[in-house]
């Protein structure tokens, strides 16, 4: 069964339109990237399919619930998606120890105490910072804090992992270092990502395939070989071919 369905999604703000029939099926824990150059739509359609924007066409569905449908007139809010999401900057909050932080998604799910603790105990042993529980955010480099945030993101067990520049705000040591351990737990984990970025090198590293956006369409959906080596459109080769 296909896990995310976007079908003809349309998004304007006032007279701007910002997607234009983005359309895509990604698979059962497949990891599959929004690629395309600032400004194209990506967030957008990452925070439609998260319920923190309502497009104004189109649908989604997840595992074969509707999450929005504009004809129909349905819409789930966030927490009835159970999505789990990290955003370019981790967002942790800053007076509450790491543990503290992962609690709260679980608080706000009425998780026992015991459960809590095991929970987050998982969570944090899948991004390797268990023995960090204690500390404040302040009191870690910038990588653990985005490791943290994606532990955040993983601690309610969420069917689906949406990831919008998580790395971008790393220095190039640290991201690769990331991009190593993304891709392990990716493969620890198999659970369905949607990733986006404007960085080719990691789509490439990352990705099972990737869906090239440009000024809110989708120019190509394909493997990373499949892009790389048969671009569809004059646009698509001259976005990917920068990197080479
Ligand atoms: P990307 O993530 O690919 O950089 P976005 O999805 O953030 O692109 O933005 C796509 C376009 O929509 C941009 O032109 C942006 O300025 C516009 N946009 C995004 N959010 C809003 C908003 N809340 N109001 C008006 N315009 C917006
Ligand atoms: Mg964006």
């Amino acid at each position: 069964m296909p896990e995310v369905r976007v079908h003809q999604l349309d998004k304007t703000f006032g007279t701007t339109s910002v997607l234009k029939g983005v359309d895509f099926t990604i698979r059962d824990g497949e990891f599959f990237t929004l690629l395309g150059p600032s400004g194209c739509g990506k967030s957008t359609t990452l925070n439609c399919i998260a319920g923190l924007e309502k497009p104004t066409g189109g649908s989604i569905s997840v595992g074969g619930e509707v999450f929005v449908d504009v004809a129909r007139k349905v819409f789930r809010t966030p927490e009835e998606r159970n999505l789990g999401m990290v955003f370019q900057s981790y967002a942790l909050w800053p007076h509450m120890t790491i543990a503290a932080n992962l609690a709260m998604p679980l608080k706000i799910r009425k998780i026992g105490k015991d459960e809590q603790d095991r929970r987050i105990t998982d969570a944090l042993d899948k991004v390797g910072l268990a023995h960090l529980r204690d500390r404040y955010p302040h009191q870690l480099s910038g990588g653990q804090q985005q490791r943290v945030a994606l532990a955040r993101a993983l601690v309610y067990s969420p069917s689906v992992l949406l990831l919008d520049e998580p790395l971008s705000n790393l220095d190039a040591k640290l991201r690769e270092q990331a991009r190593a351990w993304l891709k392990r737990l990716q493969e620890d984990l198999g659970i369905t990502t949607v990733y986006v970025t404007h960085d080719q090198d990691e789509a490439l590293a990352l990705s099972d395939r990737i869906a090239v956006m440009s000024e809110g369409d989708m120019l190509q959906i394909g493997t990373p070989h499949e892009i790389y080596e048969q671009p569809a459109a004059a646009a698509v080769a001259a976005f990917v071919g920068r990197c080479n």
